[in-house]
């Protein structure tokens, strides 16, 4: 026991915290009444709030193209591809200089497909505003699956067509390579590291692990799950 904590304080002292990677999915003026989707949602105002104190800190706001690069860093992720990280986070993130990536489940693309943990709501992205953001130097846009499926449940096969027509499908619509994927739940297993690797995914994140601490540099990259309290 006491042995595996030192052994933990040790490596703690030889691997300092570089930067985090934030998980965010909306931003929303009211945040809802049911857990669930309250623990998905943080306001304007906090967001705001946690930028700066994080920049008195003395952390930098960076894209995922940056990385890797010298900490301490933060960067900032939104999964799924909501209308309000077009209508809210967008004016925020670039009133303050802070780049950001959005990972698109395509399906939700017009709503197509409704993202049933809100249900009765259209919630998605327009394909105009994926095209606004497209062209917007601060946003990164990465691929999230096409239906948001728990990608360890199919089959390779499976796998692979999830992940490569939500890349070619966001592609198409964005006019630029995607070279960054968001595991829906974070599930994934070897077959779908394997495949994002083969369809030349720059880096892949999952939905927990903390900060991302020196050496520690590889695919799938941990993540911080940002809740507001
Ligand atoms: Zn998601």
């Amino acid at each position: 026991m006491i042995i595996n904590r030192i052994r933990r304080k040790l490596y703690k002292l030889t691997h300092p915290v570089e930067g985090e990677i934030w998980m965010l999915h909306r931003v929303a003026e009211e945040r809802s009444e049911a857990k669930e989707q309250r623990e998905l949602e943080v306001t304007p105002e906090w967001l705001e709030a946690e930028i700066n104190a994080y920049r008195q800190k003395g952390y930098r706001f960076v894209s995922l193209d940056e990385l890797p690069c010298r900490g301490p860093w933060v960067v900032i992720t939104f999964d799924d591809g909501y209308r309000d990280n077009y209508t809210l986070a967008y004016p925020l993130l670039k009133r303050l200089g802070v780049p950001f990536t959005i990972y698109i489940t395509t399906a939700l693309i017009d709503n197509q497909m409704e993202a049933w943990w809100y249900p009765g709501r259209s919630l998605g992205m327009s394909r105009e505003e994926l095209s606004a953001l497209a062209a917007e130097p601060l946003c990164t846009l990465g691929a999230h699956t096409v239906s948001h499926v728990k990608l360890d449940t199919l089959s390779r096969e499976e796998q692979r067509t999830e992940i490569e027509q939500s890349k070619t499908q966001l592609e198409a619509i964005i006019g630029r390579e995607v070279k960054h994927f968001s595991f829906p739940h974070g599930a994934h297993n070897q077959d779908t590291l394997d495949i994002c690797h083969s369809l030349g995914f720059i880096t892949s994140v999952k939905s927990w692990g903390g900060s991302l601490r020196r050496g520690e540099w590889s695919n799938p990259l941990p993540r911080i799950d940002k809740q507001q309290p």
